[in-house]
This record gives C-alpha cells, sequence and structure tokens, in this order.
C-alpha cells in the first residue's frame, strides 16, 4: 500500500512536469525558465548575400499557459507598430503572466536602419510576401525560415503588427482571416475582437498551401494557429494614440487568453470590411489628397488628383465603389501604376 502511494506521488511529479512542456523557452540566443525573461537573437545565417540577426525576447510567465507570439516591423518603417512592441516589452512581467510571449519588434532590420519603406533594401523583398521562408533563398527567404521554425512552430496563437508606412497614412484595422476550419476561426475572430480596434477586415483568398503561406498571419493560421494582423500608425509618425492602440490591443489579447489578470472588453460594433479596392494612378507627377484616412466616399466620389511639374491636373483619382478611405498615399511622389489609396467597402452584417 505504501509503495503504490510512493508510485502514485512519482507519477503525478512526472505528469506535472510532462504537462510544462514550456518549462524551459528557447528562440534563438534567447532562452528563459519559468518565471523569467531573456533577450537574444535569432541567427540568420549568410548565404548568397549576408546574413544578420533578429531581435527576440521571451518572457515566460510564473505559470504555465500558451505560447503568444508578437511580431513587428517586418517593414521597418511602419514604426508605430515597432515602438509598441518595444513599449510592451517593459510591461510583460513574467510573475503576471500565464503561459509564455515570444515578441519579435524588428524583423526587417536593413529597412529599419536605412529609412527604406516596404521592402527588405538587401534583396529588394517584402519581409510578409515570403513565408514560409526557404533556407536557400536570400535574406528576406532566410530571415522569414528562421521566424517560420523559431517562432511560428513553437507559438500556439500569433500576432503579427504593421501600419502605415512612410507614405501611408492609415487608419487603424485588423484583419480576420477565416480559415474555412470553423473553431480556429471562432477563436481568431474573437481575438480580433479582444485585440480591440473598431475597423476589422474579412480577408478571403489567402493562400492555403502552408508551403507557399506568403504572410506570417497566413503561414500561422494554417499550421493550426488561430492568428490576426493588426495596424495603426502612418507616414512614419509614432502618435501616442496608435502606438497604446496596438499596446493595449495586445494586452487585451492576452486578457483575453487568459494569460493576463486582466478584463476583456471586446469590440461591440465593429465596421466589418468585406472587400479592400486598391486605386491606383494612370501617370507619374504630384500627388494631392482630398480625402483623410477614415473618411467615407461615394462611389465615384474624388479622392485625390495627380500633377504635372507645370501644375496642369493630369490625373483625378475617384472611388470605384462607395466604401471607407483605409490609407491614402501620404507624400507628394507619385509613379505611374503607383498606389493612391485602399477603399473598404463595408459589409451589410457582421460575419
Ligand atoms: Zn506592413
Amino acid at each position: 500500500m505504501k509503495r503504490l502511494f510512493i508510485l502514485i506521488v512519482l507519477l503525478s511529479f512526472a505528469s506535472a512536469f510532462a504537462q510544462d512542456k514550456h518549462a524551459t523557452l528557447t528562440v534563438g540566443t534567447a532562452t528563459a525558465q519559468r518565471g523569467q525573461a531573456s533577450s537574444g537573437v535569432i541567427h540568420v545565417p549568410a548565404g548568397s548575400d549576408a546574413g544578420y540577426d533578429i531581435p527576440v525576447t521571451v518572457v515566460n510567465g510564473a505559470k504555465p499557459g500558451p505560447v503568444l507570439a508578437l511580431v513587428s516591423g517586418a517593414h521597418g518603417t511602419e514604426y508605430a507598430s515597432i515602438i509598441a512592441l518595444e513599449k510592451l516589452l517593459p510591461a510583460l512581467s513574467p510573475a503576471q503572466i500565464s503561459g509564455s510571449v515570444i515578441v519579435v519588434p524588428l524583423v526587417n532590420l536593413a529597412s529599419f536602419e536605412q529609412k527604406v519603406p516596404h521592402v527588405n533594401p538587401v534583396d529588394n523583398k517584402s519581409m510578409n510576401r515570403y513565408y514560409p521562408g526557404n533556407p536557400q533563398g536570400t535574406q528576406t527567404d532566410r530571415a522569414l525560415y528562421q521566424i517560420t521554425k523559431q517562432v511560428v512552430e513553437q507559438a500556439d496563437y500569433l500576432v503579427d503588427l504593421h501600419g502605415g508606412d512612410i507614405d501611408e497614412n492609415l487608419r487603424p484595422y485588423s484583419y480576420w482571416a477565416p480559415t474555412g476550419k470553423a473553431d480556429q476561426d471562432r477563436v481568431s475572430k474573437e481575438m480580433a475582437l479582444a485585440f480591440g480596434l473598431d475597423t476589422i477586415i474579412i480577408s478571403t483568398g489567402r493562400p492555403t498551401d502552408p508551403n507557399a503561406s506568403r504572410y506570417l498571419e497566413t503561414t500561422a493560421s494554417l499550421r493550426g494557429k488561430p492568428s490576426i494582423t493588426a495596424e495603426a500608425g502612418r507616414w512614419a509618425r509614432v502618435d501616442t494614440d496608435d502606438v497604446d492602440a496596438l499596446v493595449n490591443g495586445c494586452l487585451n489579447l492576452m486578457g483575453y487568453l487568459k494569460m493576463l489578470a486582466r478584463p476583456v472588453h471586446p469590440v461591440e460594433h465593429p465596421v466589418w470590411i468585406e472587400k479592400v479596392l486598391t486605386v491606383t494612378s494612370d501617370v507619374g507627377g504630384i500627388f494631392y489628397p482630398t480625402v483623410d484616412r477614415g473618411s467615407y466616399v461615394e462611389k465615384g466620389g474624388r479622392i485625390g488628383y495627380v500633377t504635372d511639374y507645370a501644375g496642369r491636373t493630369v490625373f483625378e483619382a475617384r472611388s470605384p465603389e462607395a466604401g471607407e478611405v483605409l490609407y491614402i498615399c501620404s507624400v507628394p511622389t507619385m509613379t505611374k501604376g503607383g498606389t493612391v489609396a485602399n477603399i473598404g467597402t463595408i459589409a451589410s452584417r457582421e460575419p
């Protein structure tokens, strides 16, 4: 009887250890035991071009729970999203957290350092279009391969933060991209609502092949991890409202996932966007917007115009449908075929 008792005690100890598979969590060179935080780098080896190190912090909460990945800076001049994760880091106290948070605040270091929008200047590729990455490719491919292996595969949930780039006057919004798996889609929808941005784009038509997933959020979603993308910030600015929206969104999400003792107040009646239409310019020249981000425009309504360098109007940009201006070009530079604005058409009912 006594032996049986000892055996049961030993087995329950063993199962307690077995259940906590993240008693130690390692991402790149950062290793954190339960109740600790550790910062390091995810090394991207050199290949056909240079290698580099992506900064990462692992916050391993005192109590077990899910692993949440928070990533920003795929576009290194979408500054508000990068600053949001930098501000979030000191607010993540391991003692108060159940589960673990992997924070990657700046994927595209070369873009940030050289102030180059949209792409990684090393290979001219967008760092949110080449997932799941490729260890034999150029720097972007190799970096995204490391993010897939070390961050996505170790996470249970993921949030990818973006915002308006240097040339984009953007209103904050989230993307909810249903996968067709009802349980996962319910959770990701609840994540978008808990995050708290009041405009949510229903993103359909995403890739379905996990080996050609293109986007970070899709890479995680196709691996069964509920995920969202959230955007705030614009025009190279670091406005408090935008930064706070993203910081609080991440904390709200941790409340929803029961990783933090924090009340959840999901946004109640968000504007659901069912279609995003990109308006481009037929000609190059000087662009003048005539509407602001977040404006509602009618079908055919003028949203801006382009002049030549003699000041003559050579193009009028009009909205192809009635909808909301999600973002509009914020700089005078306009190229032939360049993006004038993204217009979101509003869904008639909640999905
Ligand atoms: Zn972006």
